[in-house]
């Protein structure tokens, strides 16, 4: 026999969670359904970074041709596996269309709006319900090793400025005063006082007892294998324990999202981008603030007496195979900029997908077809950065509450579906 529920949530991430905590505190009821356990998938390993910083879009001039120089490099960040994938190469093909500045320009504005939006929440939410995360908001720094990569860093940290973000350039001598942690021999960074840094395993785990406390009904090791929209009674959620029958579903299953929407035939641009990281103890704490190694794109975050290195963003499908040399390479490249680089091994390795829609902005939105279906996916490089905010516009448009962010720009329709 089929249960019923109002509000089905697909996915335990930090988007499923942090959706749930808000449909919750609009009283709405909600089943959460999550495969595996609660935060297993990209929300769990990842460098764990808030960062309003971070709101370039992934698709931007030049990236293009950069990825194709870096595409033949098997210690470089970035990597596209061979294959005959017709989504694949529709995907890239949108990408491509998207590496102007005027589109760019575009997402820059609201990405930064939306994810300072988050970062409020972060404290609101962290504070209220005393989660403990290992939360700190020294801000982050920005960190080069070359001159030609302090310019670039220069131009995004205005770019940051326009859109209302504040930023700071810094010189060798000051960037070693703030964290001496940071080599002597860099070339300067670029300080984000709004940035932060937690641990994200530790924030989705503890907000998901948060929501269960209050009664949400979180159900772990349930498979969702598809949607039945026909149904007359609502929405028929298919699940390998079974069906649910509910009023309402949201779609928060980060790179497995296309999946569930096969037998609709909707195609849900969103392509896995596999990153690593790893995590490490160093016996007394290293740094003092988050960092982003600019030309290795690395993040770093100093978890307390660990620090956790993570990296490259790899086009292979739902494919968590984990490549030792990229990994090393990770490392390697992170000794170029950190002090104690004799502590830094590659032992505890992890790989996740990024959800990245070929836009580089999320899809929050119901879909044109089945209205009762909403999406929220698609976060790619800054899915842990957007959770809460992803989380209240959700409940927004499902209360049908006025907006506190125009949406428009993260509407499925975009992609015709
Ligand atoms: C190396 C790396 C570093 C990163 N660093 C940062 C960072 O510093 N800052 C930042 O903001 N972002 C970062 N990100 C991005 C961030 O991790 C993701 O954008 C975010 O975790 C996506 O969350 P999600 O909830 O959408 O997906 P996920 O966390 O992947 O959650 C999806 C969940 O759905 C479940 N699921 C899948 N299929 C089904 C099904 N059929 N039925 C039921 N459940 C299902 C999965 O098991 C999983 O638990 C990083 C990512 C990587 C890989």
């Amino acid at each position: 026999m089929g249960q019923k529920a109002d509000v089905v949530i697909i996915g335990g991430g930090v988007i499923g969670i942090c959706t749930a905590y808000y449909l919750q505190k609009a009283g709405r009821q909600v089943i959460l359904l999550e495969r595996d356990e609660i935060c297993s998938g990209s929300s769990y390993g990842n460098s764990g970074l808030i960062v309003p910083s971070h709101s370039i879009p992934l698709p931007a001039p030049g990236v293009v041709f950069q990825a194709l120089k870096w595409m033949f490099n098997p210690e470089s960040p970035f990597y596209i596996k061979p294959r005959l994938d017709l989504n694949l190469m529709s995907w890239l093909l949108r990408f491509t269309f998207n590496c102007t500045s005027g589109r760019m320009f575009a997402s820059v504005k609201t990405l930064v709006e939306l994810s300072r939006a988050s970062r409020v929440l972060y404290d609101q939410l962290i504070s209220e319900e005393s989660i403990r995360c290992n939360y700190e908001t020294s801000g982050l720094l920005m960190v080069y090793r070359t001159e030609e990569g302090y310019e670039e860093g220069v131009h995004e940290g205005k770019l940051m400025r326009d859109a209302g973000l504040p930023s700071k350039e810094m010189k060798v001598n000051d960037l070693i005063k703030m964290e001496p942690g940071i080599r002597s021999d860099i070339f300067g960074g670029i300080y984000y006082s709004e940035d932060a840094f937690l641990n994200p395993s530790e924030f989705v785990t503890a907000l998901a007892q948060v929501v269960r406390d209050k009664g949400v009904d979180i159900r772990e090791d349930i498979e969702v294998i598809g949607l039945d929209t026909n149904s007359v009674n609502g929405i028929k959620v298919k699940t390998s324990f079974g069906d649910y029958t509910c009023n309402e579903v949201v779609l928060a299953a980060g790179s497995w999202s296309p999946g569930i929407l096969n037998g609709q035939n909707i195609n849900l641009p969103v392509e896995p981008a596999k990153g690593y990281s790893v995590t490490f103890d160093t016996e007394t704490p290293l740094l003092k603030h988050a960092l982003i190694l600019g030309e290795a794109k690395i993040g770093v975050n100093p978890l307390g007496r660990n620090l956790r290195l993570a990296g490259t963003l790899e086009l292979a499908g739902l494919d968590l195979s984990i490549s030792t040399r990229r990994v090393n390479a990770v490392v390697n490249s992170a000794k170029r900029y950190l002090n104690g680089g004799d502590k830094f091994t590659a032992d505890n390795v992890w790989a996740g997908l990024r959800p990245v829609t070929p836009d580089g902005v999320p899809i929050i939105g119901r879909l044109r077809s089945h209205p009762n279906v909403l999406v929220a996916t698609g976060h790619a490089t800054i899915g842990m950065t957007l959770g809460p905010i992803t989380g209240k516009l959700v409940t927004e448009i499902l209360c049908n509450k006025g907006q506190s962010i125009d949406t428009g720009l993260f509407t499925p329709s975009r992609f015709g579906i």
